[in-house]
């Protein structure tokens, strides 16, 4: 077993595991385990590239500040790999963000600015708008921006697509994704259009979404609600490579909460909502095949930051999304 000398060396390189005890019809389904990365999800490696590709392109230096627009997973990647190589990490979040993930990235050693969460794009307090702001005024800062940013698919087009083909010995039929930023979607189409062109992508999208509307006709209407954190969009991010979806699945949140304790409770493996909405449509999708296929997808991010949510009976009866206890525990049954 090697010795590690720094935890971004702990990033990418994330086991396969096949599913087994779940329904996957004729289809064997494997499961990549992003949520094993070392700030707990996919976008550690985004975020440790869009830090390497800023510093090779002389954006960055030592000493430096990051600045981002965001209280997601790419936020943690983001204060992993600042504190590591000594940079300020300044994340600007809307004020509705859970207090939890808020205390969480300021535990990683980020400064957080929260701002306000009623204001659109356009107005100088929202998210994003702040940021952009923020990085013309300090001086020595870059602006991560990983909607526009090319080092974002270049995270999956270099480590995470021939990760998945040599772990599958080159035999993909078919890999289910979400996308959020579209990092993912984005650079996984462009390595496997090299060098795998028959692997189809199926899009898992949140139900009120508009990406699977837009895979399906090339336009949508306005953007619905859902529950589900890190994908879904009320726009269609650049980096997305959309027109290459072969196929859309809209998942409801019941659907994906319920597909990711499913996950927890049969195979053990504690993810995210997101993973639940892919799991979903990954099973969907092998549920229909009239033919053996090889169908990978992700656990994206690790289940510990839901469970007092998805994972809280409590929680998910408040949703209306559970009609009566499922634990089985005393305490359900105390008045
Ligand atoms: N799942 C989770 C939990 C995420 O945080 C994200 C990123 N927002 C994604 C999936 C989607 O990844 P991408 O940004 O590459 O589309």
């Amino acid at each position: 077993m090697a010795i590690y000398h720094s935890v971004t060396e702990l990033i990418g390189r994330t086991p396969i595991i096949q599913l087994h005890k779940l329904d996957t019809g004729l289809c064997s389904l494997f499961l990549k385990l992003e949520n094993q990365n070392p700030g707990g999800s996919i976008k550690d490696r985004v975020a440790l590239s869009m830090i390497n590709e800023a510093e090779r392109k002389g954006l960055l230096a030592p000493g430096g500040t990051i600045i981002e627009a965001t209280a997601g997973n790419t936020g943690l990647g983001l204060a992993l790999i600042a504190a590591q190589k000594g940079y300020t990490l300044v994340l600007v979040v809307p004020d509705k963000m859970s207090r939890e993930k808020i205390f969480h990235l300021r535990a990683l050693g980020a400064q957080v600015v929260l701002t306000r969460s009623d204001v659109n794009k356009g107005h100088p307090a929202y998210y994003q708008d702040y940021a952009q702001r923020l990085a013309q005024e300090i001086p020595g800062s870059f602006y991560i921006d990983q909607f526009n940013n090319e080092a974002n698919p270049l995270a999956h087009s270099t480590s995470t697509a021939p990760e998945l083909f040599e772990q599958l010995d080159g035999k993909i039929d078919a890999i289910v994704v979400g996308v959020g930023s579209g990092g993912t979607l984005g650079g996984l189409q462009a390595w496997f259009a090299q060098h795998s062109p028959q692997t189809e992508f199926v899009l898992a999208d949140p139900a009120g979404s508009v990406l699977a509307d837009q895979v399906e006709s090339g336009r949508h209407q306005d953007a619905g609600s859902w529950l589900v954190e890190g994908i879904g969009e009320d726009f269609i991010p650049p980096l997305a490579r959309i027109e290459g979806v072969h196929q859309a699945y809209r998942v409801t949140d019941r659907e994906a909460f319920t597909t990711a304790r499913d996950l927890l409770k049969t195979e053990g493996i504690l993810a995210g909502s997101s993973s639940g909405t892919l799991l979903a449509a990954a099973l969907r999708y092998c549920q229909a095949q009239t033919t053996p296929k090889r169908v990978v997808t992700f656990a994206c991010d690790s289940g510990n930051k839901y469970l007092s949510k998805m994972f809280n009976d409590d929680w998910m009866r408040q949703q209306g999304l559970i009609s009566r206890p499922q634990t089985g525990d005393l305490s359900d049954y105390i008045a």
